[in-house]
């Protein structure tokens, strides 16, 4: 503000203009556009989120620091700058630190804040409130972690935290801040003077033009080629130029659950409805923000086929390349960059795929939508997942611009391939570990950040690690529609304990009323029982905006083990009988 005035001599500090370690949290946060924060009060933060919020600064507070994590985290990948997750020392930090490890395992840039203890006691193992080395603590989890000591240094250090959370791959950060600092103080100006505004936070990668060259001979040596979105790609927000790259090349596309709708689930080279023929068959494979994790069968084995396979990726982590295969053609930049790299390296002249290929695609993707097709509109009481998500996929195809929060087990896996999505960046869900509990953490930052109406399509499992933020989402009042598949149980409500009077290890109370949780804080609750039903009451929430929990009544029997990924869920072969 009073950058240009000549400098003053140094009054009497009672009479300074003074600033302390509260106001400069908040003024580096505001000065870098950081308005959000999404956390727990408690000591020694409690003023910093009274403050915040009288600054202007927009202040979650959840009813557990994992699910304001989860916020943030999603806020990161909406937005491309980091979350802010702020939470009290100890047993806060060590409550948010799940999701600071999933921010950075998913790329996610999101910055945790915790208040600590003093250095001095903890060091030395006095004892002190709360006392825990949280700095040693976050380093493993996360992709850098700081401690400030200083007021003077507030500035530097959230430039730091912010550029490490958003330059090359995106990830999570630790930001420790001891009770001590809040209370420094300093002079105003100086402490103006102390705060950073970091510039090209997340400077462009151009990717070499001789890796752009060598991507396009090994795409144009393809006869039945496929190109992978992940959730990088979605997270780049290049979204015409990866819908133009797509369209002119003409090679099938398959999202990952995170990048559907970068282009539409109904474009007509889509893929995602012949996933097990394109990763068998296809002969070149470029994969665009994708990891070849155990999400993809590592690149390898029965999944991918017998016949030999290049791999073409494009990432912004160099070390990505050869980490389970092969990369033939690796490009190393941003993915914004090296997709319009390749496109202007591409000219006006480009042959599409022989089009026994694209055409054998699409035959069998039409042949399985149209084998789907009858289950989804079946109304069975108690409903099928079929069913129920029928109603669903009917929702979001009339209102393509909501946010589908989805998790759970069958009810994650089954809805991933029947709820088509149209839009980029409007499928949240369990990521690259495939954590239960994110959606009432996604819904609430997806209902913020974007201020569009939120379907969260939870299993009972699944929303019950988090459900007690039904109360955040109605003090807030926001336009968050949950649904919980309700059957019972963990994969199935039908198992029993042949040893004991216990109820069975994965079963929960028979006929339970998670709408009645919704009606507790003022929302509103219903019970649904048919694929009707169910669409009438999302309908209704959607249009009104209102806080809506609708417990859809889903047969115990449905469900299957682990859904679709029972073969990562080891089985004794010595169990009794
Ligand atoms: P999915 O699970 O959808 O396959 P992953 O999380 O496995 O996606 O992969 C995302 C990849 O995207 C990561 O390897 C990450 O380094 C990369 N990535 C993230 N943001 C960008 C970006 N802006 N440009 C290029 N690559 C990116
Ligand atoms: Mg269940």
């Amino acid at each position: 503000m009073a950058e240009g005035t000549a400098k003053k001599q140094e009054a009497p500090a009672e009479t300074q203009d003074l600033t302390d370690g509260f106001h400069l949290v908040i003024d580096a946060l505001k000065l870098n556009g950081l308005n959000t924060i999404y956390g727990v009060p408690g000591i020694p933060i409690t003023d910093l989120t009274r403050m915040a919020q009288a600054s202007g600064i927009r202040v979650l507070s959840f009813r557990h620091e994992q699910n304001a994590g989860y916020a943030a985290a999603i806020a990161g990948f909406l937005t491309k700058k980091p979350g802010i997750c702020l939470t009290v020392s100890a047993p806060g930090f060590l409550n948010g630190l799940t999701a600071l490890a999933h921010a950075t395992t998913n790329c996610f840039p999101m910055i945790l804040i915790s208040g600590s203890s003093e250095r001095e006691i903890v060091d030395l193992q006095q004892g002190d409130y709360e006392e825990m080395d949280q700095l040693a603590i976050a380093k493993p989890l996360c992709k850098a972690a700081f401690r400030v000591l200083h007021a003077q240094d507030i500035g530097i250090g959230l430039a730091r935290a912010i550029r490490a959370a958003v330059s090359g791959r995106p990830g999570g950060v630790y930001l420790d801040l001891p009770a001590k600092l809040f209370g420094q103080v300093m002079n105003a100006e100086a402490g103006r003077k102390s705060l950073v505004k970091v510039i090209d936070a997340a400077p462009a990668q151009i990717p070499a033009p001789a890796a752009v060259e060598r991507a396009l001979d090994v795409l144009k040596g393809a006869k039945r080629p496929l190109i992978i979105l992940g959730k990088g790609a979605a997270y780049a927000q290049a979204d015409d130029a990866i819908r133009d790259f797509v369209e002119k090349s003409g090679i099938p596309f398959l999202p990952m659950s995170m990048a559907k709708g970068l282009l539409p689930d109904t474009h007509p080279r889509c893929a995602g409805a012949a996933r097990s023929m394109v990763l068998k068959d296809s002969d070149v494979v470029m994969l665009i923000g994708a990891r070849l994790n155990w999400l993809l069968s590592h690149g390898k084995g029965k999944t991918w086929g017998e016949a030999p396979k290049k791999f073409v990726q494009i990432d912004i982590e160099p070390r990505e390349m050869d980490s389970n295969v092969e990369i033939a053609a690796p490009v190393v930049g941003d993915i914004g960059s090296c997709v319009s790299a390749l496109l202007d390296a591409m000219g006006s002249k480009w042959d599409a795929p022989p089009a026994d290929w694209t055409n054998a695609v699409k035959a069998k993707r039409d042949e399985n939508v149209a084998k789907m097709a009858p289950r989804l509109m079946n109304n069975n009481t108690p409903m099928d997942y079929h069913g129920a998500l029928g109603a669903l996929r009917d929702i979001i195809k009339e209102r393509p611009d909501a946010i589908l929060v989805n998790e759970g087990a069958n009810t994650l896996d089954l809805a991933r391939g029947i709820i088509d999505m149209y839009q980029p960046r409007k499928r949240l869900d369990v990521g690259t570990w495939g954590i239960m509990g994110i959606g009432m953490g996604s819904a609430i930052a997806a209902a913020v950040e974007t201020g569009k109406p939120v379907l969260a399509v939870e299993g009972d499992s699944a929303f019950g690690f988090a459900g007690m933020e039904v109360e955040t989402i109605c003090r807030y009042k926001l336009p968050v529609c949950v649904v919980v598949f309700n059957n019972d149980g963990i994969y199935r409500g039908t198992d029993v304990n042949t040893a004991g009077s216990d109820p069975a290890t994965t079963v929960f109370v028979k006929g339970a009323r998670y709408d009645k949780m919704m009606e507790a804080f003022g929302g509103v609750g219903v019970n649904a029982t048919t694929p009707d039903e169910l669409k009438r009451a999302v309908n209704a929430a959607m249009d009104s905006g209102h806080p809506t929990l609708i417990n859809a009544v889903i047969d115990p029997a449905a469900g299957s083990e682990s859904g679709r990924i029972g073969n990562l869920n080891p089985q004794s072969v010595l169990k009794k009988k």
